[in-house]
């Protein structure tokens, strides 16, 4: 008897759902649940035998598809021999200094040029340690005033109570009491919203930095913490030069760059890691999701050895995860390298990219359509009540993205003013056609609906 003969049927495992299960972001009223059952390359099927086109990858982390049978096997093979073990102290063990080494060699091809590692569990926990290492750095050497950190509008950083207050989604912070507080909202860049130049945009908001330190103070700065390209945002890429000129304004003043690039890393962009095609040296780098293609949960931070050699000190660094360096999440995270090097999966995003956008823009002359865009393997298409005034819909793009599932079978994400796609690394050609046509279909009822006279 298979695994799948037990499960129950999906109507009473939806029901213990119901009763059971608290899942993020579901008001317990709603009865919908879509039991998903496998997955294969850009296909997964539900209890009811229906199939979907992937076109998120998970939640943007699948860089290698779904059901490789080569990871699940090292993970078992990781399993039988050592299946985990700490890094805490002296202890270790050779998967987690292999892929230590590793993402040290990938960063020095580019220009992240890491020297140490120190590895979580997923992306929150990343950012936490990455905020707690840069306040860590300075107190270490007596700035200890340096403890604000700088983040962005629209960004999305994590789940915990530094990383949501990083992030700008009120949800994480609202509603739980006071703030941990500390932090400055500056101005993304987010050219469609803007309707500006590039050059005017990174002019603008490298003057907005420096009026922010010059108010603040540098010596009350710890670090700035961005995502190479916001995903959760709506897949907003900066203009060429907005990193770079950012990075240079921080060094100056002894202020700590903190790369999220926890979905941009691994081929998302066409590079092992974004900050390498934007030409930029993160001080702090946290990697989580296309580490491991999701098949462990499992996140890292790369520091330079500037940061590491101050913040692995006297006591060494005074924080620590059970599950920092899990032997089987390591062993998985080096299979699933091994795929993305193999099947050149880096050169296989631009190219893939360049076609989704190519598609992508044929939805640009519906009147929801405001824009589309792409970097990489990151793409998305603006829905506006109005193209000209470039207003989003009040409600977000959530129920379109359901509506665009249920409907056609593929799956896109919703956000505040985006649809967004970031699809497995190996999606095919026609794959993208078919996830374009599946957005075209309800996109183009959704205007005549929008526009037909209704009851008020
Ligand atoms: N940073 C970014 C840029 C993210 O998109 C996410 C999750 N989507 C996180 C951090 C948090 O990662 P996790 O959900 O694994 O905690």
């Amino acid at each position: 008897m298979t695994a799948d003969s037990l499960a129950p049927a999906p109507e009473a495992l939806a029901a213990t759902d119901r009763a059971r299960l608290v899942h993020p972001f579901l008001p317990a009223a709603q009865d919908k649940r879509v039991v998903m059952v496998e997955g294969e390359g850009c296909r997964l099927r539900d209890a009811e035998g229906r199939t979907y086109l992937d076109a998120t990858a998970g939640m943007w982390l699948c860089q290698v598809g779904h059901g490789r049978a080569e990871i699940a096997e090292a993970a078992a093979a990781q399993m039988r021999r050592l299946e985990y073990a700490t890094t805490f102290w002296d202890f270790t063990h050779d998967r987690a200094v292999a892929l230590a080494d590793r993402l040290v060699r990938l960063s020095r091809n580019g220009q992240g040029a890491a020297e140490r590692v120190h590895f979580t569990s997923g992306g929150s926990e990343g950012v936490e340690i990455a905020l707690r290492m840069a306040r860590n750095f300075h107190h270490r050497r007596g700035q200890t005033e340096r403890t604000w950190i700088l983040t962005r509008t629209g960004s999305y950083h994590g789940a915990g109570y530094a990383s949501g207050e990083v992030s700008d989604f009120p949800c994480y912070t609202t509603g739980f009491g006071p703030h941990p507080g500390r932090v400055h909202r500056l101005t993304a860049p987010y050219p469609y919203a803007m309707g500006l130049d590039p050059e005017q945009i990174t002019d603008l908001l490298v003057d907005e930095l420096e009026a922010a330190v010059a108010s603040i103070g540098a010596h009350r700065i710890a670090a700035m913490i961005g995502e190479p390209v916001q995903a959760l945002g709506g897949m907003i890429a900066p203009p060429d030069d907005y990193w770079p000129r950012i990075a240079e304004v921080l060094r100056r003043h002894g202020i700590l760059l903190v790369m999220d690039e926890v979905v941009t890393a691994f081929g998302r962009v066409g590079h092992w890691f974004a900050a390498d095609r934007m030409g930029v040296r993160p001080d702090l780098t946290v990697l989580s999701k296309g580490l491991t293609s999701g098949y462990f949960p499992l996140g890292a931070v790369l520091m330079t050895g500037r940061v590491a050699d101050v913040v692995t000190g006297d006591g060494g660094f005074p924080v620590g995860h059970t599950y920092s360096g899990h032997p089987t999440g390591c062993a998985v995270a080096m299979a699933n390298l091994d795929i993305i090097e193999r099947e050149d999966l880096l050169a296989a995003a631009d190219r893939t990219g360049a076609r989704l956008a190519a598609e992508l823009a044929t939805l640009r002359g519906l009147p929801s359509v405001g824009e589309t865009r792409q970097y990489g393997l990151m793409a998305a298409v603006e829905i506006v009540r109005d193209s000209p005034t470039r207003d989003p819909l009040p409600e977000g793009t959530y129920a379109l993205a359901d509506e665009i599932r249920d409907r056609t079978g593929v799956l896109v994400r919703g956000g505040p003013r985006a649809l967004t796609l970031a699809p497995p690394l190996v999606m095919s050609d026609a794959e993208v056609t078919e996830a374009v046509a599946g957005i075209a279909e309800v996109l183009s009822g959704f205007h005549r609906r929008a526009a037909a006279p209704g009851p008020g």
